[in-house]
Formats: structure tokens, C-alpha cells, sequence
């Protein structure tokens, strides 16, 4: 048959256009850009790549970038004190703890301390808990970038099996939650789950985030499925099968000829994740700016709160 691939860095790339237009509309209403703050602990070569990619991608899209950086043995009350700095500074309306943090620090523990309304990577716990609440808040930004892969291939959720195989914090749950909240009847499975196949291969759409390369081969996936390849491993140069030596958790030349539709790695879900960050430093920006205008608004109000909540706006006293 052959699957339609989903093109993530094209949609990647509308996305980052759309912030764009919309960043700058912003400044000029609010007289300030969009702010975004990364804190880098240690020097782990591969964190200090995705940081980078961060700050550059903010600077394209008109956003202002802090780089915050502590070394390798900073202490919890060191990152912490950074963290709070940051959630106290207006000009930043977006704080990431870039992850994995050095194994002396407790990571949950730190992003826990991001203000919510900052919270661009939409872990902490108030977060979390909105997603599974069903309310508004800031989502993680990978799964929604493979909410919006799906939407953008037309896949219809409400009443769809779909199947996450992992169940991480930053991933598997999330993903299915959002799924969830789009009416899909939702599977999650794991490394205990009893046979993976079997249960991947009822999926009309699957969605796999283990980081065990070509772990799901063609009889894990149901003729004209959708399949979602979060996965990024990296092989040595003797395994890989391609140039950048990236490949995800789907076999990909196998599920190509079953699938209806699919991510490749890389090139599918990989370029989302940034735009969906930078999406949701825009949403966080907006938030606080008009919570900003609200509270002055209360601060100049006689009744001490805003006017528009009481019907009597623009009224001259
Ligand atoms: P993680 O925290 O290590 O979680 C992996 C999940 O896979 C766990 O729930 C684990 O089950 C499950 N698992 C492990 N072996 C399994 C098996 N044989 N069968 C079924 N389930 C199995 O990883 P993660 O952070 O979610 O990331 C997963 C992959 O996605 C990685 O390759 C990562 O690089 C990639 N990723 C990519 C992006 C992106 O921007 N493109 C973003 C995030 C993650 P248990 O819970 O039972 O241990």
C-alpha cells in the first residue's frame, strides 16, 4: 500500500511561522516580547545541543532568550534559587529546567518549583493535574506537537482505538490524556504490559515512545493504521540505516507498507517539540500580560476590583 507520511518539519516550520506573526502582533500591544528562560545544570554535551536549539528557535520567532546556566555540582538550593528568580522576573514568561539533571538533584523536586503560569513544559504538578482534570493550563509540549501532526493528517480521534505504548511523565501519560480529552478510547501499555503486539496491533492509531529502536515491527501495526514514531535512538554508524544514525521505535521501511500514515524519524515528531514550546511561551506571555492588566486594573479600581467584572466599565465616577 504505502502510508502517507506526515511531514513534522514542515508542519513544524507553519507552526514557527504562525508564532512568529503572532509574537510580534503581541509586542506591539504589550510594548514588551514574549520572554523564554532555559537552566542548563552541568555540561552534558547533548543537553547543552537541545538548549542551544531552544535559544535560537526563540530569537527566529522575535521571542527574548535568558540562558541560565550552573555547573555540574550545583546544589538544590542553588537551582532553586535560580528557578525563583526567574519566576519573579516579568520580563520571563516561560521557565524550562532542561532535563536530566545532574543525579545528585532531585528533578521532579525542581520543576516543581517553576511557577505554573511559567511552566512551558507543563510538568509540574498543577499542570498535570489541569490535564487530568480536563481544564485549561500548559500542556507538554511533545504530545501536543503529536496532536497537532494528527490533526494536521485529518485523523479522526472521537471513537478511535488508540494506543500509547509508554507511560512516562513527560510523554505517555500526557499523550494520553489529550487523546482522552478528544473522545479516543485510549490503551496504554509498558514495559509489563502482556503482549504488546496483540494490543498495538488493535490500534487505529498508535502512538509509541519507548526508546528501544525497531522495537515495533509490521505485525505490531493494523493495515491503514496511523502510526506516530516518537522515538529517537541513536545507532552507531555500522547499525544505522540512514545518515543522521537516528531512528525511532518503529521499523519504519515495515510499518511504511502497512500503515496508512506515518511520522519518519527523523523529520516526524522531533521538529514539533520546539514549536510547540515556543506556542506555548506565546499562550503563557498572553496569560500573564492580561492577568498584568486585570491587577492594575483592580490596583485603580475603587471597589478594588476590576470593572468589568462588576458591569460598570469605562463608568466615570
Ligand atoms: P522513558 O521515561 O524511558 O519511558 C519509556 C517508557 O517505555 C516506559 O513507560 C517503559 O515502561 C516503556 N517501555 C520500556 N520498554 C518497553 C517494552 N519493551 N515494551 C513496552 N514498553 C516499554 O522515556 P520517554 O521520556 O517517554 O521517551 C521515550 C522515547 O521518546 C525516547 O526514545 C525519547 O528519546 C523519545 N522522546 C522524543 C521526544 C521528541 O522531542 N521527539 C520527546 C520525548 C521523548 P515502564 O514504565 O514499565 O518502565
Amino acid at each position: 500500500m504505502g502510508a502517507r507520511i506526515i511531514d513534522g518539519k514542515a508542519v513544524a516550520a507553519r507552526v514557527r511561522a504562525g508564532v512568529a506573526r503572532e509574537v510580534e502582533a503581541f509586542t506591539r500591544e504589550v510594548g514588551r516580547a514574549p520572554g523564554l528562560a532555559t537552566v542548563l545544570v552541568g555540561d552534558d554535551p547533548a543537553s547543552a545541543v537541545y538548549v542551544g536549539g531552544k535559544q535560537r528557535a526563540c530569537t527566529e520567532v522575535g521571542m527574548v532568550p535568558f540562558d541560565r546556566r550552573l555547573p555540574a555540582n550545583a546544589s538544590f538550593e542553588e537551582v532553586a534559587e535560580e528557578l525563583e528568580r526567574l519566576n519573579a522576573d516579568r520580563t520571563v514568561n516561560g521557565v524550562l529546567l532542561q532535563l536530566p539533571v545532574p543525579a545528585h538533584l532531585d528533578g521532579p523536586a525542581l520543576t516543581a518549583l517553576i511557577s505554573p503560569d511559567k511552566d512551558v513544559d507543563g510538568l509540574t504538578p498543577v499542570n498535570a493535574g489541569l490535564l487530568s482534570l480536563g481544564r485549561p493550563g500548559l500542556r507538554p509540549c511533545t504530545p501536543l506537537g503529536v496532536m497537532e501532526l494528527l490533526a494536521e493528517a485529518g485523523v479522526e480521534l472521537e471513537g478511535a482505538e488508540a494506543v500509547v505504548v509508554g507511560r512516562s511523565n513527560l510523554f505517555g501519560k500526557p499523550m494520553a490524556q489529550l487523546l482522552l480529552a478528544h473522545d479516543a478510547t485510549v490503551t496504554t501499555c509498558h514495559s509489563r504490559t502482556r503482549d504488546l503486539r496483540e494490543v498495538c496491533s488493535r490500534a487505529e492509531v498508535l502512538i509509541v515512545a519507548v526508546g528501544r529502536a525497531r522495537l515495533v515491527t509490521r505485525d505490531f501495526v493494523r493495515p491503514g493504521a496511523v502510526v506516530i514514531d516518537v522515538g529517537m535512538n541513536r545507532l552507531t554508524p555500522e547499525q544505522a540505516g540512514n545518515k543522521s544514525g537516528l531512528v525511532g521505535d518503529v521499523d519504519y521501511a515495515q510499518a511504511v507498507e502497512v500503515a496508512s500514515a506515518i511520522t519518519p524519524v527523523p523529520g516526524g515528531v522531533g521538529p514539533m517539540t520546539i514549536a510547540l514550546l515556543l506556542r506555548n511561551t506565546l499562550q503563557a506571555a498572553r496569560y500573564q500580560a492580561e492577568l498584568e492588566a486585570m491587577l492594575a486594573q483592580v490596583a485603580s479600581s475603587p471597589k478594588g476590583y476590576p470593572s468589568s467584572l462588576h458591569g460598570e466599565s469605562e463608568r466615570p465616577l
